[in-house]
């Protein structure tokens, strides 16, 4: 079962994924400053990476947790009597909390930022942005969600759904689609669009270290970490430095190298 819905989360994600990249083509908010192909074979060069590095945390860390937590029914959700509609309401909520502190302490902890940062080395933002993960960033939020599933003791089908929404959401809200302000003003109420996770991106320290939600904005809001950037802010993405965007060796070795 796991084998199957980890393949129908990859599906999803290919598919969603040209779709957006169609999309940007005909409503893009952002004119792109480097070619869009470069761009997409340098961040499928990371993906490809990440996908073969990121099979080891799996079968060695998530996949048993599930396991374990499933025949041995550990965690807090499988010890309290309610449904199972209620279970994975739950659990998808306290999933989607649950990353958003994780997000936030990759900004807020030096060692984390490392990793976190070649993520927001890009100076433009699109779906390809989705792919731009350091795999030392993946390692460490495999072992961070290894410990929640195991707190958790969510349900295994609902842990996935929430990683193919999880990757659906961060292949949405990185795309430069423009939408229109009233569609994203009643959206960002509830989830996180493209110009709301734009403020995120920006060089402003304000508004970087701020807008940490996943899918939900609520946690921003309950929080008092939503911030909205200024209009030019949203035009000049990335981090002070614009040297390293592109170069895989610069990328692989970014979190290693001591100035920053
Ligand atoms: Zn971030
Ligand atoms: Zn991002």
């Amino acid at each position: 079962m796991i084998e199957i819905l980890t393949n129908l989360k990859l599906i999803f994600f290919v598919m969603l994924f040209i779709i957006l990249f169609i999309f940007e083509s005909f409503y893009s908010e952002r004119e792109w400053i480097s070619k869009r192909f470069f761009r997409l074979f340098f961040h499928v060069k990371i993906a490809i990476i990440n996908t073969v590095i990121i099979r080891f945390p799996t079968i060695f860390l998530i996949i048993p947790s599930l396991m374990l937590i499933t025949e041995n029914q550990y965690g807090v959700l499988n010890n309290i009597d309610i449904s199972f509609a209620l279970k994975a309401v739950f659990g998808l909520l306290l999933l989607d909390l649950a990353y958003y502190f994780w997000h936030r302490l990759n900004h807020t902890n030096s060692f984390l930022w490392r990793f976190h940062s070649v993520h927001h080395l890009d100076t433009q933002l699109d779906v390809t942005t989705s792919l731009r993960f350091h795999f030392g960033e993946l390692l460490l939020s495999s072992l961070f969600k290894t410990i929640l599933i195991l707190f958790l003791g969510a349900p295994i089908s609902v842990f996935i759904f929430y990683e193919i929404l999880l990757s659906a959401c961060n292949q949405f809200h990185h795309s430069n689609i423009k939408l229109s302000d009233n569609l994203d003003q009643i959206l960002s109420k509830f989830i996180v669009t493209p110009k709301y996770h734009t403020n995120h991106h920006t060089v402003m320290k304000d508004s970087r270290n701020a807008n940490y939600s996943s899918i939900l904005t609520i946690w921003d809001s309950i929080f008092f970490t939503y911030k909205d950037a200024k209009i030019e802010d949203r035009q000049y993405l990335g981090l002070n430095d614009r040297s390293k965007e592109f170069g895989l060796i610069q990328y692989i070795k970014h979190p290693f190298i001591k100035e920053r």
